[in-house]
């Protein structure tokens, strides 16, 4: 008799029946209708109607392959995570790079962020960093991410993209601006996923043995180089190869050219976050690198890619609330939404036990009295006790895990229009990166693309939606509106004169 791990080469349906016929069905004669009773036809069709899971809402079409995180630098005085505690240690992790706006099928090299998800198989549980190709976000508050998400889907009449629901979202919220600048650079349409420098946006803390705290970003900057299509390369690749960053990956990895990333961390202390100019926890800023040096801590070698696409890249379940010892969270609001909005869609697309599936285990057996639920496929507990405390098994609450008390200092409000000052400046850091970082190349560029994006928008508000995204363009810098509107064809001294007008 076969055993669990010893596979039968004979076919068999899902129960392990060996059966004979495959590919022609019980028919009542050769020519005849087919048989009720054929339930081999009925599970192969049943079966495959059942294939897909919900597409991700967000991040659904992506690309994954695991590697080895070693860490080169003792970042010991910051953080007691134990993934961290020894110079040369590995650990094992998993990568999940993606695009966000469109479906499943869609084309590799849309003008987008990228996803840079992380996950950690470390001896105190997984850890997931769940970020992106870019320090910044779109929005600083989760309660706007369901309708800023629709912006970048499909419009509910049309059924297409809307140029003119992006630009109206983006010019009302002028939050945005900064990472609008960044997509419409030519790092919006990167060279496939090797290229691209990864973060983890928000602002993490870290906390020591002696239960200090600071906070923290993750940066991991490629050893690839940074490399992007330009817009008509990028539209041109749509039509040559849709799947361009699935095959450029698989590519690399199996001719043996690991792509890798320096894992750094910027820190800063609990006092300074009270003093800097920006809100640290607001993830439309970035903490200058000038006042908030990188440091490194080590390198990621993307180094396998998954025997089975779904099994261990579409069926893997990221969360940013998926955190371990000397590793914690900040106050940043994206952050705070996340924690709640990614494991409750892992539940609705997998099923409330998607941990249980073997890529989003945790390198040892877990030990809680969570029981039950469909596709519960561990053993439940077996025979052991299902509640707490209990007589009867020796699971404990291991004090030493004891997070360190968070002091607040604030009323209950919603902040937007009471935060202090600085707090709504949106203008100071992209046009920092346009001024500062960006070569008269890039800037070119930035302009074509925006010029590019912005001429689809149409409809009545047309001139509306456009004159509002100028104005925060001319706030940032003169030379950029001029050049957008310039590039659209519009006069710039209404607009000039609008903008006076709602000063
Ligand atoms: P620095 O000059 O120290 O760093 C500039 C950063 O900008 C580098 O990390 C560089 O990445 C990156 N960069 C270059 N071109 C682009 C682009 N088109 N889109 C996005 N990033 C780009 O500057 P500061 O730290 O003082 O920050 C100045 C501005 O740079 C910020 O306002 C922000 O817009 C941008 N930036 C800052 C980051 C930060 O964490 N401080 C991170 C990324 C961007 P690379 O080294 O890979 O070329």
């Amino acid at each position: 008799m076969l055993n669990e791990k010893q596979q039968t080469t004979k076919i068999t349906t899902a129960s392990g029946r060996p059966y004979a016929e495959n590919e022609n069905s019980l028919s009542a004669g050769a020519r005849g209708p087919l048989l009720l009773q054929d339930y081999i036809l009925h599970e192969k069709m049943a079966h495959f109607n059942r294939e897909r899971i919900p597409e991700r809402v967000v991040h659904a079409k992506g690309t994954g392959a695991f590697g080895t995180f070693t860490v080169t630098h003792d970042i010991t005085k910051y953080t007691k995570a134990k993934i961290f505690n020894k110079i040369g240690k590995q650990t094992k992790f998993l990568q999940r790079f993606s695009t966000v706006g469109g479906e499943k099928g869609s084309a590799d090299t849309e003008r987008d962020p990228r996803g840079f998800a992380l996950k950690f198989y470390t001896e105190d549980g997984n850890w997931d960093l769940v970020g992106n190709n870019t320090p910044v976000f779109f929005i600083k508050d989760a309660k706007k991410f369901g309708d800023f998400i629709h912006t970048q889907k499909r419009d509910p009449r049309t059924n297409c993209k809307s140029p003119t629901m992006m630009w109206d979202f983006w010019s009302l919220n002028p939050e945005s601006l900064h990472q609008v600048i960044i997509l419409m650079s030519d790092r919006g349409t990167p060279y496939g996923y090797r290229h691209i420098d990864g973060f983890g946006s928000h602002t993490f803390s870290m906390i020591n043995a002696a239960n200090e705290v600071v906070y923290v970003k993750f940066h991991f900057k490629t050893q690839q180089g940074i490399k992007n299509f330009t817009n008509s390369e990028a539209v041109e690749m749509k039509g040559i190869d849709a799947d361009f960053a699935q095959r450029d990956l698989v590519d690399a990895i199996d001719r043996k050219d690991f792509p890798k990333w320096d894992m750094k961390i910027q820190v800063m202390t609990i006092a300074q976050s009270k003093e800097t100019s920006f809100n640290p926890f607001d993830v439309t800023k970035v903490w200058p690198h000038g006042d908030f040096p990188l440091i490194d801590v080590g390198v990621l070698e993307l180094n396998q890619i998954p025997k089975n696409y779904f099994a261990d890249v579409e069926q893997a379940a990221f969360a940013p609330a998926h955190i371990v010892d000397g590793i914690g969270y900040s106050p940043d609001k994206m952050l705070q939404g996340r924690l709640l909005s990614y494991p409750d869609a892992q539940r609705h697309r997998l099923g409330g036990n998607y941990e249980q599936i073997p890529v989003n285990r945790c390198p040892y057996m877990t030990a809680n009295y969570q029981r039950d639920g469909q596709m519960n496929v561990n053993g439940n507990g077996e025979d052991a006790p299902n509640y707490f405390p209990n007589s009867f098994d020796d699971i404990y609450a291991d004090s030493n895990y004891k997070e360190p008390v968070v002091m607040l200092d604030s009323n209950v409000a919603d902040w937007y229009d009471r935060n202090g000052e600085g707090d709504n400046d949106h203008y100071s850091q992209p046009a920092a990166l346009f001024n500062k970082v960006m070569t008269d190349y890039d800037r070119h560029n930035l302009v074509s693309n925006i010029v590019g994006a912005m001429s689809g928008i149409a409809g009545p508000k047309k001139d509306i939606i456009i004159n509002r995204q100028l104005c925060h363009f001319f706030r940032m810098n003169m030379r950029l509106g001029n050049a957008v509107a310039k590039g659209l064809g519009v006069n710039v001294e209404q607009v000039m004169a609008d903008m006076k007008g709602h000063a």
